[in-house]
C-alpha cells in the first residue's frame, strides 16, 4: 500500500455530542470514549472527525486499538496532507539546526506533540538516527516519514527499537528493525565531550537527551568539588563534572552494564583517574556513605520514573523522599543538589512537597535556587502539557 492511497483512504470519525471540548481546547489526544459512529477502513492511517452535523472539526493519526483513537495533528477546516507532514518534519528539524554545531551532533530532532507531530520521536546521535514510533497511523506511514527524514538529515543508519510497551497493545511489529549501513552504536560529541552511545542495548534511545543544559549547568558548579552522581546511567553528568573541574567524580548506577560504558565515557575525555565507578543500589549506597562520613559538594541525583503509572505516586513519593533525604545528608556545607524526577504522573507541585519534606527531616538549611526542566530540544505542546515530565531543582545548603 503506498501513501496516497493511506492518505486519500481515511477513517471517518463522529464526535459524540457533548463532548466539543476535546476539540476546543487543541488537546491533540482524542479518546476513544468521545467518538461515536466509525466509518471507512480499520487499517487506515489518517482519520477526520467530525460534529454530528457533518463538520470536520479536526484531522490526525489513527489507531483502531489504542484508548488514544485519534492523535490530531490539525484542527478545523486546516487540511492534512502527506506534504502537511513532511513540512512539519523538516520544519521540526531546521528549529534544530541552532542547537548543532562543531560541539554538539546528538539532539532531539522532533518530539512528539511537542513539534506537532503527536506520537512520532526522531533522535540524532551523529551518523545515526534513532526513531520511535508509538502508534499505528504513523507506522503506516513509516515508509515516506523515513524518507523524509533521510532527506533532511542523510543519516549513516536509521534505528527503530520498537520496544515501546504502546506497540504491543497497538499490536505494532516489536523487534527492532535496522536500516542503512553498519551497527547502531556511534560515538556523539556534545558540547565538545565525547560518549559512546549504543542505542541497541542502552536505554532510552540511548542517551538522556534532555539533561543536556542540565549536565552544563552541573559543569559551572563543579570547580573544586567532590562530586557524586546518583543513578549515573553511562556517567554524563560526572563526566561534564569532570570537565567543569571536580576534584573527585562517583557514578553509582544498579547496572554494571552502564557503570561499564560510564568508564569507558570518562577514558574518552581524559578524566577517569578522578573518577570512582560504582555498581549499586543507591538507596543502600547513599545510607553507607551517610553512615561512614563520606561528603560532597555537588550531587546529582537523576532516577528513573519510580511512577510509571497513576497509582504508583504515592509509592514512588516514598521513594523520592528517601533518596534526597540521603542525598541532602551527604552535601558538604554550601554544597549543590540537583535533584530530578522524570515522572510524569507527578507534578511539579507534590515533587516540591517532598524536597520540602526531606529537607525538614534532613534537619538541613536548604533553598531553591533554580526550577529545572529539559532542554531546548524537548519542547512541550501548551496544548499537551503531558509532554513535560522531566522537572528538576538546583539545590543549595546554605550553612
Ligand atoms: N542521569 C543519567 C540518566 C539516569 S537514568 C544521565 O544523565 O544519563 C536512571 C538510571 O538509574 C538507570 O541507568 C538505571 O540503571 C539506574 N537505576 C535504577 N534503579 C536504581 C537503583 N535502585 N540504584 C541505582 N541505580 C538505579
Amino acid at each position: 500500500m503506498d501513501e496516497i492511497f493511506l492518505l486519500s483512504n481515511r477513517k471517518r470519525l463522529t464526535l459524540k455530542r457533548g463532548k466539543e471540548r476535546v476539540v476546543t481546547n487543541r488537546h491533540p489526544w482524542i479518546f476513544a470514549g468521545a467518538i461515536g459512529a466509525e466509518g471507512g477502513p480499520a487499517e487506515a492511517a489518517i482519520g477526520d472527525l467530525f460534529d454530528v452535523n457533518g463538520v470536520r472539526l479536526a484531522s490526525g493519526f489513527y489507531s483502531p486499538r489504542s484508548e488514544i483513537r485519534l492523535r490530531a495533528l490539525t484542527f478545523g477546516q486546516d487540511e492534512l496532507t502527506a506534504e502537511l507532514i513532511a513540512q512539519r518534519i523538516d520544519s521540526a528539524i531546521a528549529r534544530r539546526r541552532r542547537l548543532l554545531g562543531p560541539n554538539t551532533n546528538a539532539i532531539r530532532m522532533i518530539n512528539a506533540d511537542g513539534d506537532d507531530l503527536s506520537g512520532l520521536v526522531i533522535d540524532l546521535y551523529n551518523d545515526v538516527v534513532v526513531a520511535e514510533i508509538a502508534n499505528a497511523g504513523i507506522e503506516r506511514l513509516k515508509p515516506m516519514i523515513l524518507d523524509t527524514i533521510r532527506r533532511a538529515l542523510n543519516p549513516r543508519l536509521i534505528y527503530l527499537s520498537n520496544d515501546m510497551p504502546a506497540r504491543r497493545l497497538e499490536q505494532l511489529a516489536t523487534e527492532p528493525e535496522a536500516i542503512g549501513e553498519g551497527t547502531p552504536a556511534t560515538t556523539i560529541l556534545e558540547n565538545g565531550l565525547r560518549f559512546e552511545v549504543d542505542p541497541a542495548s542502552g536505554q532510552k534511545t540511548g542517551f538522556f537527551l534532555d539533561q543536556r543544559e542540565n549536565r552544563t549547568l552541573a559543569q559551572s558548579l563543579a570547580p573544586g568539588r567532590r562530586m557524586l552522581n546518583l543513578f549515573s546511567y553511562t556517567g554524563a553528568f560526572g563526566v561534564y563534572a569532570a570537565a567543569g573541574g571536580a576534584t573527585f567524580v562517583e557514578n553509582v548506577d544498579g547496572s554494571d552494564l552502564a557503570i561499564n560504558q560510564a568508564k569507558r565515557n570518562h577514558d574518552l575525555n581524559g578524566s577517569s583517574t578522578i573518577a570512582r565507578f560504582t555498581v549499586a543500589d543507591a538507596f543502600a549506597h547513599v545510607r553507607h556513605q551517610a553512615a561512614s562520613g563520606e561528603r560532597f559538594g555537588l550531587i546529582v541525583c537523576d532516577p528513573p520514573a519510580f511512577a510509571k503509572r497513576r497509582v504508583e505516586v504515592d509509592r514512588a513519593a516514598r521513594g523520592y523522599k528517601d533518596i534526597n533525604l540521603y542525598a541532602m545528608r551527604l552535601l558538604e556545607r554550601d554544597g549543590f543538589l540537583l535533584t530530578f524526577s522524570c515522572s510524569g504522573h507527578l507534578s511539579l507541585d507534590l515533587f516540591q512537597k517532598i524536597i520540602f519534606a526531606a529537607a525538614l527531616d534532613a534537619g538541613r538549611r536548604i533553598s531553591f535556587v533554580r526550577r529545572l526542566t529539559a532542554g531546548a530540544d524537548h519542547p512541550v505542546s501548551i496544548y499537551c502539557p503531558e509532554g513535560e515530565y522531566l522537572k528538576g531543582f538546583l539545590l543549595e545548603v546554605r550553612e
